[in-house]
Order: C-alpha cells, then structure tokens, then sequence
C-alpha cells in the first residue's frame, strides 16, 4: 500500500525529527515546505527573496506561494509511489488546494500523522535547538548534544540556531499554530484520516507509534 502522509504538529513537536527518520525507513520524498523555502534563501532565488522576511518573523508565507510550490513537487514521479508532507498544508487554503491537486493527480491523502506536545516543552525544546548547516540534521543543547559541542555528529558541518527560533518568532509561529494550522485537525477528523502521536514521547518511541499507523494503512 503506498502511504501519502502529511505530519501536522506545532513547531518544536518533533516532526523535522520524525520525517528524516520515516523517509529513511520507508524511502519516500520528504517534502518540506520549511526546507524548501530555506533552501531558496540559501540559493538566493526569487522565491528565496520572498520567503526571506516572512519567515524571520514568524509569519507564514503567503499561500498562492506556498501552494504554487508544493503543486510543482507533488506533481513529480517520485511521488507516485508515497510521499510525506511536512509542514504543509498549515491553512484552511492550503488544505482545500491539496485537496483538489492530490484528487486531480489520484495521491490522495491517506494518513495525517499529529504529533503534538505542551506549550511549556515546544518553547524549551525550540529556543535549545540547534541545526547542522551542510545537512540539516536536528539537535538540542540539553536533549540531544552532539558528541562534540557546535558539531554535527553525521557530517562534521557546524550547528546553528536558525533565524526563526528565537523568543519573539516563536510566539509569532505559535500563535499561527493555534489560530490557522490547529483547526485543519478537524477537517482531517472528518476526513478519517488523522491519527494522534504523542510527541511528549521520546523519540525512538514517536517513531515506532508512527510506524505502526503507517503498517495499518489499507
Ligand atoms: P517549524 O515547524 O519549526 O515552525 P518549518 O521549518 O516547517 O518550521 O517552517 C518554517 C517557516 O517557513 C514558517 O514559520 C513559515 O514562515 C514558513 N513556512 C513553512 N511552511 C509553510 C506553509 N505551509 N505555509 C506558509 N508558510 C510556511
Ligand atoms: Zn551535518
């Protein structure tokens, strides 16, 4: 069966953690819009430029830019054969175009994966968090070190803190959350597709509870 997921959660639930480790399990595409749009920034592309101040504060890149992206990769063969969205769809827009262009290119979506957790550990696990900048691979200062401090343990690239994890985006991105992305529960509710992880869990346990909702795909 193939398994076309979306990840939905708020910033700091675990889902950047969680689809590297399902896409190396299960070898689908990994579509990020976060990645995407930082990906642009680093290239300095139009869409880069766009992205750029939105995301800095918070805030959420408008939707006809966000759609138009994500409407070009899911489009790709490598889709075809599943796919895990992450971070996409985090509007009511967004939401109804996946629909339409998931429906028009016969991908629909058969799980949505919510991963969440409290406001008090999302703030500690954000503002802690560090990135490795050649590949992206996720850390914290307290819950997940590196071996060595400031390095990345899979490639030796340096860590950083991303622009957007400091204490005044962060409220921004969590009250996007709570007023945009939260209520799209309810229209995958309705959908029967949304299944609930708690993402309080460590790790290596949210990975196996996922797991086992993709094993139960029909
Ligand atoms: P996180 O889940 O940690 O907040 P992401 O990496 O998914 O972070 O997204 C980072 C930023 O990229 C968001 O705060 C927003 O500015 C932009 N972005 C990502 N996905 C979307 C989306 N679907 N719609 C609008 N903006 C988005
Ligand atoms: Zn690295």
């Amino acid at each position: 069966m193939k398994t076309n997921i979306i990840l939905m959660g708020p910033p700091g639930a675990g889902k950047g953690t969680l689809a590297k480790r399902l896409i190396s399990k299960y070898h689908i595409p990994h579509i990020s819009t976060g990645d995407m749009f930082r990906d642009a920034i680093k290239a300095g592309t139009e869409l880069g430029k766009t992205a750029k101040d939105y995301m800095t504060r918070g805030d959420l890149v408008p939707d006809e830019v966000t759609i138009g992206i994500v409407r070009e990769r899911l489009a790709q063969d490598d889709c075809g054969h599943g796919y895990l969205l992450d971070g996409f769809p985090r509007t009511l827009k967004q939401a109804e175009a996946l629909k339409e262009l998931t429906t028009s290119l016969k991908r629909e979506v058969n799980l949505v994966i919510n991963i969440d957790a409290n406001q008090a550990e999302l703030i500690k696990r954000i503002s802690g968090r560090r990135v490795c900048k050649n590949c992206g691979a996720p850390y914290h200062v307290t819950n997940m070190p590196p071996k060595k401090e400031g390095i990345c343990d899979q490639c030796g690239g340096p860590l950083f803190q991303r622009p957007d994890d400091n204490e005044a985006a962060l409220k921004v991105r969590l009250s996007h959350y709570y007023a945009d992305t939260k209520p799209l529960l309810n229209y995958y509710e309705a959908m029967h597709v949304l299944s609930n992880v708690n993402g309080m869990l460590g790790a290596d346990e949210v990975l196996n509870l996922a797991s086992k909702l993709i094993g139960e795909v029909k």
